[in-house]
């Protein structure tokens, strides 16, 4: 029988890789981990925990002047706001967070190799690092994540990410955003809220498709409130740099008589999508394949074409979701080395989109349940939120809930407003557990807030 140096090694140390491999090593494995970034993936670094903290950032301009509604007076000091002191506090987090992960994987008896590992055959790995080295593994998982999407247009050179934000040392004061999905509508929020001239360039009708249309249209109309400029059916033709630095995107508009129009912006940022990052991972050399998407193949337990090698996360795009990741790794942990049965469940996945207002969403949209469920009820209720009532521009909140007629069970849950994230994490649960509209109706709601109107509807 073969002796392998490792029983599991990881390549990535993201939230899915830590997840796996210290939990693996808990139970007494010999586990190995690679990773050649910092510790934490994308979730960490270049994703949900920067972006949140601007998010946290972006409100307080609105914060500071609802707050004269309350009462409060700044007299002559207008607030002001320093990007760079935000990049340096959000930096100080990650690290403080990129310690805890190392601590977290140490203590659990993992290795942590530091180093770019790829694949050799289906048990090697080659280390390239300090110092190059070749590891063995009976099971090799592969928890890469993803990188952003890059269009191929005429001044593509030009682009920038949402990796490049989280970096960069000054904020434009013109944006141009292109895309229409999560990051897109968050960055024109984040941007808009720190004061920045947005323009959303989207090339679909209206963003955010995989979204409830109500909540969508909901949302058209408060997003436009914030300033943001939205110009959907739209394609960017090019980008070139003006003589003054500033960058001009060309772009055709759908339904305009104009063959092309331009913005002179700062900055042009794309957020279209990620994709897995498999480069230079090997993937040939040990016979993995991948899909038409471009992700590694995997089968339902999370095994590649190759028997000893296993996916998943960003990596296999099912969910690109750092809690779905996080459920695959306990899942795959279960199968292939406690021998128990899985419970993940890609059903009833909540989300948030970090907007202002935001989004969350969990279940069916009323589009996909009539389609699926045939016979459903649909209750929906849109309101000024007390914390709303002393303010001249008032955002206003939407909730929505769907349920299967037959059965009564709710199967679609939808919120537009403040906290949407926090309230829709309860009522997942509710939703897990099967519970009918008739359960919602006879919970006591807590008064007065926005949640206790899932209890009313
Ligand atoms: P999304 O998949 O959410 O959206 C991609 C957007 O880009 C869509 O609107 C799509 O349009 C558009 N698009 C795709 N290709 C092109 C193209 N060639 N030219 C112009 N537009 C294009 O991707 P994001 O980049 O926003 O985010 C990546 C992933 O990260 C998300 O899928 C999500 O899973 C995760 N994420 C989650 C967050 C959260 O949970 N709050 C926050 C940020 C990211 P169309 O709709 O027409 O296809």
């Amino acid at each position: 029988m073969a002796v392998y140096d490792y029983d599991l090694f990881v390549i990535g140390a993201g939230s899915g890789g830590i997840r796996a491999a210290r939990t693996v090593a808990r139970e007494g494995f010999r586990v190995g981990v690679a990773e050649y970034s910092k510790l934490g993936g994308t979730c960490v670094n270049l994703g949900c925990i920067p972006k949140k903290l601007y998010f946290y950032s972006s409100h307080f301009s609105e914060d500071f002047e609802d707050s004269h509604f309350y009462g409060w007076n700044f007299g002559e000091n207008q607030p002001t706001f320093n990007w760079k002191r935000l990049q340096s506090a959000k930096d100080h987090e990650i690290h403080r967070l990129n310690q805890v992960y190392e601590k977290i994987l140490r203590d659990s008896g993992a290795e942590l190799i530091c180093g770019f590992a790829s694949l050799f055959d289906e048990h090697t790995i080659q280390i390239e690092g300090a110092s190059s080295r070749r590891i063995t593994a009976e099971k090799i998982l592969l928890a890469v994540g993803s990188r952003p999407s890059l269009p191929d247009i005429p001044g593509k050179e030009l682009v920038v990410t949402s990796d490049y934000i989280f970096q960069q040392q000054e904020l434009p004061s013109r944006i141009v955003i292109v895309g229409g999905g999560y990051i897109a509508v968050e960055f024109a929020c984040i941007f808009s809220g720190l004061g920045c001239e947005v323009s959303l360039l989207y090339r679909g009708d209206l963003f955010l498709r995989h979204f409830d249309q109500s909540i969508r249209l909901f949302f058209l109309e408060e997003i436009k409130k914030k300033g943001v400029k939205l110009f959907f059916h739209t394609q960017v033709t090019r980008l070139s740099k003006n003589e003054d630095g500033s960058i001009c995107c060309s772009f055709h508009q759908e339904g305009t008589e104009k063959e092309s129009s331009e913005i002179t912006t700062d900055q042009v940022i794309y957020a279209i999508g990620r994709l897995a990052k498999l480069e230079q991972l090997g993937l040939e050399n040990a016979g993995v394949s991948c899909d038409s998407r471009g992700c590694i193949e995997i089968d339902d337990d999370f095994q590649t074409s190759t028997p000893s090698i296993f996916a998943l996360g960003d990596a296999v795009g099912r969910v690109q979701l750092t809690p779905v990741a996080i459920a695959e790794a306990v899942s795959f942990v279960r199968k292939h080395f406690l021998g128990q049965k899985s419970l993940l469940d890609y059903r009833y996945i909540p989300t948030a989109v970090f907007s202002r207002p935001s989004i969350a969403s969990v279940g069916f949209t009323e589009e996909e349940a009539r389609e699926k469920l045939g016979e459903i009820q649909v209750y929906s209720s849109s309101f000024h939120a007390l914390k709303q009532s002393l303010k001249t521009i008032r955002e206003k909140t939407f909730i929505k809930l769907i349920t299967e007629k037959k059965t009564d069970r709710v199967v679609g849950a939808h919120i537009i407003g403040e906290d949407a994230g926090e309230i829709i994490q309860g009522v997942s649960i509710a939703m897990k557990a099967r519970a009918t509209k008739q359960v919602f109706d006879e919970t006591i709601g807590i008064h007065p807030s926005v949640a206790e109107e899932f209890t009313t509807l």
